[in-house]
């Protein structure tokens, strides 16, 4: 290549990797896969390291260039970033609109509502359209310059993109104004960088790997990587970036624009952000949001209500280092501290030995909590909680509660260390911890404890569903002798149940009536109410979806079971394992002759079997990923790039370059309504 043709070529890629990086990191629709842009990646580096003059600061490889620093330095804030006021609960709320009223009449007043996610703020730089700086907030006034960490952030755009005129038009802006601020000018925007919930999850599971220690929450972990001198380190933490606030002038007059500019400028922003035009909204908002927190991808706390109109806002002023115009509106809160009156030792159906704190009833976030999950042995050492101890527990939606930390200084003087038992407390037999799990189980096969969650497990909601027979009714059947195994839930008679307490005929028939009724159950159900270590609700479904039918699933080797999708080599070990036994085989003759009636999933056409589709721009009645999965159901397989092997492009609303491609080598594209009469 001709050096001129060189510059063309690095020019191209840069363009077309940054188009990929927005695609994925900003709009969540990544067109290729992962490898494919490594790809491109890292042929722009080749190139760049042999001409390195045409190295420019924006460019995709500059992401993780930066040296280790000796220090960060300090950056001064043009506009000062302040903190917001907290509100804890309506009436708080109520009496900031009060506050402001005085100032701003509150029929004249529309609020702004986003996200308040846990994390880290920033501010961004740009000069002539390229990230220059990036830095903390520090005290408000001045902070650190921390550029080379948000670099490596693939969210922050390294130069911003050029909205179109008629973007900038709809919401009533100057083209022209705008077009040279983002090309000529200095423009700042701010936001905060997080870490996802899963991000968190795999960076504490890559330190238990490691034997190290496991860090304490997202948003710390988040904060600390920005602040590690070594940009490698951030690098590797996989943070994010929302922006929020774009600080330059380019002739906005509410908050609500500034969303919509950021978009267009190229950041991703709070997708649940809206205006809110009165109070009501406010707390429709709060109510909604609250509800969904524990199902978001990242972790926030509340939610921040500005007045949305600029002038009113900048009017309001500031009320020690607070804006008087918006507030963090908290979510209630998820921890509170109690006192650990013991440790319990759980044992579940599989054998595991759960330790429980019972605590000392206390109401968290509106719910009481008697009960916190201590995990496991490393768990307990970890904490090092013993009985007598005040702790901070936390809930997060339904999930069972965790103790998350031991308040030392609260410790009675005469507590004692807490030893995990060395034996099953139900039945007396030994525990076991094999290599490289934190879980101890007993290893009794026919421990009481592990039978007793068994039978529970088999009757419960995603099992065969037999409403009515909770697990406190399930050990009055055993105590008496009613039940052995879970075949004997199918020849109880009401005049069994009439012996035991708490039963009179009506009650008894419906029992009875009730069992009848979830004789016929589907095969996914079936396969979960066994109870199969490693065998969830999940795996089940692909097992029925598979297979069919439980007799190709009894005689499967463990070699086809691992060629089921989603099914891993313990898995598949886990089930050879259990339709081998002795005892599992009787079990499942003695169901089959209680007249239940196994149904099998419904069979699916393989109508696309042999085919490879390609999708390209946004479907109309079909979300991208129900799409593929539809493909693959019935046979087809799914291609991120068009290809001469590509038997249809499915082309949707605004088509990327997929299609010129399609066309250029002849590819058949298709609607996405030809695609669904292919696919009835
Ligand atoms: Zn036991």
């Amino acid at each position: 290549m001709e050096k001129r043709e060189v510059k063309e070529r690095i020019a191209k890629l840069k363009t077309e990797i940054n188009h990929h990086r927005y695609l994925y990191h900003v709009l969540d629709k990544p067109e290729i896969s992962d490898s494919a842009w490594d790809s491109l990646k890292h042929e722009l580096a080749e190139l760049e390291g042999k001409f390195s003059e045409f190295i420019t600061p924006d460019s995709p490889t500059q992401r993780v260039g930066g040296q280790p620093l000796p220090s960060f330095n300090k950056v001064g804030h043009k506009v000062p970033m302040l903190s917001l006021e907290d509100v804890f609960n309506a009436e708080e709320f109520e009496d900031w609109l009060a506050r402001i009223s005085k100032i701003a009449p509150q029929n004249k007043l529309s609020f702004f509502g986003e996200l308040k996610i846990d994390g880290f703020a920033v501010s961004l730089v740009y000069q002539k359209g390229v990230l220059s700086t990036g830095s903390t907030r520090g005290d408000g006034r001045v902070g650190e310059d921390v550029t080379e960490n948000l670099k490596t952030i693939e969210a922050i755009p390294l130069s911003l993109r050029q909205p179109q005129t008629s973007e900038i038009k709809s919401i009533g802006l100057d083209p022209a104004k705008v077009g040279k601020i983002v090309d000529l000018g200095e423009l700042e925007v701010r936001g905060e960088v997080f870490m996802t919930k899963a991000a968190f999850e795999k960076i504490n599971q890559e330190q238990k790997r490691m034997g190290l220690a496991e860090y304490a929450n997202p948003r710390n972990t988040a904060a600390g990587s920005i602040r590690q001198l070594d940009p490698a380190v951030a690098a590797k933490r996989n943070l994010s970036f929302l922006a929020y606030d774009l600080v330059t002038d380019l002739g906005q007059t509410d908050h609500a624009q500034e969303h919509l500019v950021l978009g267009w400028l190229g950041f991703k922003t709070d997708k649940y952000a809206q205006e809110l035009k009165d109070k009501k909204s406010v707390s429709d908002f709060w109510d909604k949001i609250k509800e969904k927190r524990n199902k978001l991808a990242w972790e926030i706390d509340g939610l921040v209500i500005s007045v949305n109109k600029n002038k009113i806002y900048t009017q309001l002023g500031v009320a020690g280092k607070a804006p008087r115009g918006a507030v963090a509106f908290k979510f209630p809160g998820q921890e509170s501290t109690t006192c650990v009156k013991d440790i319990i030792i759980q044992v579940g159906r599989t054998g595991v030995l759960t330790p429980v704190a019972a605590l000392e009833p206390v109401d968290i976030g509106g719910a009481t909590v008697t009960r916190a999950t201590l995990h496991n042995e490393d768990e307990i050492k970890r904490l090092d909680v013993r009985a007598g101890d005040t702790v901070i527990v936390q809930r997060a939606g339904d999930v069972i509660p965790d103790v998350v930390k031991v308040l030392i200084n609260l410790r009675p003087k005469n507590s004692r260390l807490f030893v995990f038992p060395k034996n099953c407390p139900v039945c007396g037999g030994e525990v076991k911890r094999s290599a490289g799990e934190a879980a101890y189980k007993c290893i009794n096969k026919k421990c009481p404890a592990r039978h007793r969650e068994g039978l529970y497990h088999f009757v419960s909601k995603k099992g065969f569903n037999i409403v009515g027979l909770g697990s406190e009714i399930v050990d009055k059947l055993v105590d008496n002798g009613l039940v052995k195994n879970p075949a004997d839930f199918f020849k109880l008679e009401p005049k069994n149940l009439l012996e035991l307490e708490g039963f009179a005929e009506i009650s008894a028939n419906k029992l009875v009536e009730s069992v009848k009724k979830s004789k016929k159950v589907s095969l996914a159900r079936f396969i979960y109410a066994l109870g199969i270590i490693h065998i969830g609700e999940e795996t089940a479904n692909l097992l029925a979806m598979y297979f069919g039918n439980l007799k190709g699933l009894m005689s499967a080797g463990e070699d086809e079971l691992q060629k089921v999708p989603g099914i891993g080599d313990k898995a598949a070990q886990s089930i050879k394992i259990w339709f081998e036994n002795k005892d599992n085989k009787r079990l499942i003759a003695e169901l089959l002759s209680c007249q239940i009636i196994i149904q099998s999933p419904p069979k699916i056409s393989k109508k696309l079997a042999g085919k490879t589709f390609v999708l390209t721009g946004t479907l109309e009645s079909l979300s991208r990923d129900d799409a593929k999965e539809k493909i693959r159901l019935m046979g087809g397989d799914v291609s991120s790039s068009v290809s001469k092997e590509t038997d249809y492009v499915v082309a949707g609303e605004n088509p990327g370059s997929k299609l010129g491609k399609a066309q250029s080598l002849g590819v058949k594209i298709i609607s996405e309504k030809e695609f669904l009469r292919m696919a009835e």
